[in-house]
């Protein structure tokens, strides 16, 4: 079961996106619509951080044995491509997930490094949403959860 905040940005299982069709649309990846725990409407950066992963999880197209083209952002490439478009007006946030890589706890460095920047160096109070990874140390779990919600 996806986690509410997850639920809003992929579409319904079992119904194509039809063209002319509708209203809205939303997409894997780019800025995408989610709705906040208000009820508010926000674009959002849906990213990752990479599509590497260690791991060979059948359904994923990020999966180990995947022959997808494989990337990797800096923290810096993804905090720049944040503030950026937010001054732009073109997003109100970050949605940042990942494939893991080396570990959870590696990984986890990583996208708290991206939220500390945005968070901490920057101001940036805007939306941001990380990938909890399983099996990620306790330690980074309260830092992750601390530029989430508790330095805003
Ligand atoms: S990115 Fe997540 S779902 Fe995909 S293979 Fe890696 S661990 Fe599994």
């Amino acid at each position: 079961m996806l986690p509410n905040t997850m639920r809003h940005v992929f579409p319904p299982v079992g119904k194509k996106r039809t063209a002319g069709k509708g209203i809205g649309s939303v997409t894997g990846q780019g800025i995408c619509h989610a709705f906040t725990p208000d009820g508010r409407c926000v674009s959002l950066l849906k990213i990752l951080l990479t599509n590497f992963c260690i791991y060979d999880c059948a359904y994923c197209v990020s999966r180990r044995s995947s022959n997808v083209r494989r990337a990797r952002f800096s923290v810096d490439e993804v905090v720049r491509l944040t503030l950026d478009l937010y001054r732009r007006n073109c997003i109100e946030g970050l949605f940042l997930s990942s494939g893991i890589v080396q570990s959870a706890d590696e990984t986890t460095a990583d996208l708290v490094r991206v939220a500390k920047t945005l968070r901490l160096d920057h101001g940036f109070r805007g939306y941001v949403h990380l990938k909890m990874i399983p099996g990620t140390s306790a330690e980074l779990l309260d830092e992750l959860g601390f530029m989430l919600t508790g330095c805003q």
